[in-house]
């Protein structure tokens, strides 16, 4: 019997247990360490950040489910992994082994890296439901009293397409409360133009997305740096191409969601082998990490470089379907190695997104990822919106009922009528 641990279960750890448990056979043994036993649909944290979702809408209890598919949860969270002894340690102090372990602990939210920075001090944040709904009670006082908005994403920061969704679910959320007429708002970001979304541009979305901010009366500030944040207002520098300070801004500011950076978590940091500087897990094109070959990592804690070099840093996104096929390709690699024969999945790590504005929205794909591209193409219009909210209810319905399935691949064949998008490459057997 194998025994394989999945350590976190948001979007890619949730679906990665359910497809184990599908592809193992009953005699291995399917774990799961997660802090919590709820699951959240991190895409909808936008709308609960304007009260169009309340917590229980894109929550799941992951104890009932797990039970029913025989997956064991160990909710405590993980202290610190000790890939050489093949241990996880929990943080009530106990431990437990594995044969395989699937590292899905997403990313830590970097706010300390900036002078006023994050929910505890004075900006907002939509990267965790706790913080959605902070951040709708900040909304709510913004409504009451309103003041100039800033939207955006800070140096560093690798998760561009909420920070536009939340700046025009709020620019509608505000129309339809009718203050928007006394919201100035700027959207700030480390990107080099708008629309580059850390992939140098899909499509056309630099015209798509400064359109859409010219229609909403949102101004823009790129190659942003965040120096500090005050209660009223944030210093940015904008940066030239050489690395100097272009001009430097006082933006005020009565309510700020940025994305910030990204970092490992803890427990994962500065394990010699296992993560990059920034406590990013590092893998080969099979998702396994090189130093300990029975690790694999999937989503946003994996390590990947950025597409080059811009005036402020700025990372690579990880969206669903390419975290999907990390799962995937994972999965099946694992089943190779317990068959003992050497994983051949390769996941094809393209970018497919619908990007929710409220009441329409944009989408594209990217394949590969990084240009040149094969596949470049965007599109925008009100069926996106449609789209994103049925396709959460799908994801919801089928996290809830324990099944795996192919939520991003399906949305890319089906939905954007694109049928040559594989989420991984089989090897030929040697
Ligand atoms: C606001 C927002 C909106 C997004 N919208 C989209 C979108 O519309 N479409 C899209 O394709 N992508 C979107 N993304 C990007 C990406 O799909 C999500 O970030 C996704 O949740 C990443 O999945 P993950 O499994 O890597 O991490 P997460 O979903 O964050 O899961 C990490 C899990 O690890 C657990 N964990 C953390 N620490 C520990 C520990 N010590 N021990 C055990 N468990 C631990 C957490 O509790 C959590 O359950 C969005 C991202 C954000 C932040």
């Amino acid at each position: 019997m194998a025994h394989v641990v999945v350590v976190g279960a948001g979007l890619g750890g949730t679906i990665a247990a359910y497809e184990l448990r599908e592809k193992l056979g009953s005699e291995h043994k399917v774990s799961v360490v997660n802090k919590g036993s709820r699951f959240h649909f991190v895409p909808s944290n936008p709308w609960v950040g304007v009260g169009w979702r309340d917590r229980a809408a894109i929550e799941v209890d992951l104890e009932k489910v797990f039970a029913k598919r025989k997956i064991a949860l160990h909710a405590q969270g993980a202290k610190r992994l000790h890939p050489a002894e093949r241990r996880i340690e929990l943080l009530d102090g106990e431990s437990i082994s594995y044969d395989y372990m699937v590292i899905a602990t997403g990313p830590e939210l970097a706010f300390d890296e900036i002078e006023g920075f994050g929910p505890e001090a004075h900006t907002q944040s939509v990267c965790h439901v706790d913080h959605a709904l902070m951040a709708k009670q900040a909304v709510d006082k913004l409504i009451a009293s309103p003041g100039p908005v800033v939207i955006g994403a800070v140096q560093g920061a690798s998760c561009y397409g909420p920070a536009y969704e939340f700046a025009f679910i709020l620019d509608k959320a505000l129309r339809d409360a009718k203050v928007r007429d006394r919201v100035p708002m700027t959207f700030v970001t480390s990107e080099p133009y708008v629309g580059h979304l850390g992939l140098d541009g899909v499509g056309n979305t630099k015209g798509l997305l400064e359109g859409e901010l010219r229609e909403h009366h949102i101004k823009w500030i790129c190659n942003a740096r965040v120096d500090k944040v005050e209660a009223d207002k944030l210093l940015v520098s904008e940066i030239a191409e050489d690395g100097s300070v272009f001009k430097s801004h006082e933006v005020p500011q009565a309510f700020t969601m940025m994305l910030p950076a990204f970092r490992g978590i803890e427990a994962v940091r500065g394990i010699e082998g296992l993560t990059n500087p920034r406590g990013f897990i590092l893998v080969d094109p099979y998702q396994r990490n090189p130093s300990f070959p029975e690790v694999f990592a999937i989503g946003v804690c994996v390590a990947i470089p950025p597409v080059g070099k811009t005036p402020v840093p700025v990372g690579v996104p990880k969206t669903g379907f390419m975290i999907e096929s990390m799962v995937t390709a994972t999965v099946h690699n694992i089943d190779q190695l317990i068959k003992g024969k050497t994983p051949s999945a390769i996941p094809t790590w393209n970018a497919v997104c619908l990007a929710d504005f409220g009441d329409s929205g944009i989408a594209f794909v990217a394949q590969p990822q990084i240009p040149p591209r094969n596949v470049n193409w965007s599109s925008s219009g009100k069926w996106v919106h449609l789209a994103k909210i049925g396709f959460e209810k799908y994801f919801l319905h089928k996290i809830r009922s324990g099944e795996s399935e192919p939520f991003y691949e399906r949305l890319a064949m089906q939905a954007l009528g694109i049928d040559k998008l594989k989420k991984v490459k089989i090897e030929p057997e040697a």
